[in-house]
């Protein structure tokens, strides 16, 4: 299906974010020689073109993973998948939340949290996740010995998921609030109360806490995503995460920021070999 004139598939293992935040996510991977997309909230004309500026034929495609129904992340999954013939991904229950059990399409590959799937040489691990949704997940993509998590909606950090990223060379997290912004700001209670429960949504806090004491020794880099535009700001969420390393002393993990209509290209290096000095017992929550 890959179109003429596109470059071989490479082995090792990139990303780029298409769109991050409540205006729509989807995420671009590519590895082990297939290349896959996270969540499809985008309009399927706007992913198509989008992935046509990063290089790639939308039907070079294997799959689309949907991490829950909500419509900033599967919104274009069913007419996406329909026109370029991609098949989806995704839990039973979020196939039936978002009405994709119903539709024609090409192919529907239910997971279970846990599970692995692999096209190729590239992995793709379910990781249930806590959300207001059906059956919610964050993924954990690998190939060539370099892995990436990926967690967008998510309201706490869970055991399972911070377990799940300890070998992940590259982490992609939502920094969604602020708390005093989201506070102060003009939502509605019943909807602060949603954002900021345990169902909801991860604070900037929440990343940091997972940054000083979740992050496993093999993370090199972590990309804050899907911010709110009116409950955060870009400086706060990287003010929190950088404070956070520092007290980890892990200085040297690069703290980055998807921007809402995405980023460029990011390699996902294999984990460094360990270093001579030891940064001593990272603890889970
Ligand atoms: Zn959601
Ligand atoms: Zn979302």
């Amino acid at each position: 299906m890959a179109a003429a004139g596109e470059g071989p598939l490479g082995l090792s293992l990139r990303f780029r974010v298409l769109g991050s935040g409540s205006a729509g996510n989807a995420t671009l991977v590519e590895g082990g020689g297939s290349r896959v997309l996270l969540d499809a909230g985008l309009g399927p004309r706007q992913l198509a073109e989008r992935l046509t500026s990063a290089g790639v034929d939308p039907a070079s495609l294997d799959a689309v993973f949907v991490s829950h129904e909500h419509g900033d992340h599967a919104r274009g999954a069913r007419a996406f998948s329909a026109k370029w013939g991609v098949p989806l991904a995704g839990t039973r229950g979020t196939f039936r939340a978002s009405g994709l059990a119903e539709a024609r399409l090409p192919a529907l590959q239910e997971m279970t949290p846990g599970e692995t799937r692999t096209i190729r040489r590239l992995t793709v691990r379910a990781v249930a996740v806590p959300h207001d949704a059906a059956s919610p997940l964050a993924f954990v993509v690998s190939a060539g010995g370099a892995s990436l998590g990926h967690a967008t909606d998510l309201g706490h950090l869970s055991r399972g998921l911070v377990d799940a990223f300890r070998g992940c060379s590259t982490l992609l997290v939502e920094s969604n609030y602020d708390p005093a912004l989201l506070r102060d700001g003009p939502y509605p209670w019943s909807l602060k109360e949603r954002i900021l429960g345990p169902l909801g949504h991860l604070s900037n806090g929440d990343v940091g806490r997972l940054l000083e004491r979740g992050l496993g020794e093999a993370c090199r880099r972590v990309v804050l995503a899907h911010l709110s535009r009116r409950n955060n700001h870009p400086e706060l969420a990287l003010q929190a995460a950088g404070e956070a390393l520092e007290r980890a002393g892990r200085r040297t993990v690069e703290v980055a920021l998807a921007e809402p209509e995405g980023t460029g290209w990011i390699a996902v290096g294999a984990p460094r070999p360990a270093a001579g000095r030891g940064e001593g017992q990272l603890r889970l929550f």
